[in-house]
């Protein structure tokens, strides 16, 4: 796998991997304008395809969207986030 550095990855608060069913692994992050997930719990991985009627659904899955749509930078796990705020 090739790591670029302009693919950020950022890690869904709340997501369940739907293989491994495991909580706060699903990782997801953009490549070729389209939003991929990917697990780093058990390698699952696909693309994000939920651009459609979202708007509609209050879930977990519409905040995650309109954060990728307004392109906040939330990063969790950057260490910096913290010691800035301070
Ligand atoms: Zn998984």
């Amino acid at each position: 796998m090739t790591l670029t550095p302009r693919t950020k990855k950022r890690f869904i608060a709340g997501a369940i991997c739907p293989r491994c069913s495991e909580m706060d692994k699903l990782m997801m992050y953009r490549e070729n304008e389209k939003d991929f997930r990917e697990c780093v719990s058990c390698g699952f991985h696909d693309e994000m395809r939920f651009k459609q009627n979202t708007r509609e659904l209050d879930t977990r899955v519409n905040v995650v969207e309109e954060q990728v749509a307004e392109e906040t930078q939330v990063l969790i796990l950057d260490p910096n986030v913290s010691s800035n705020k301070h």
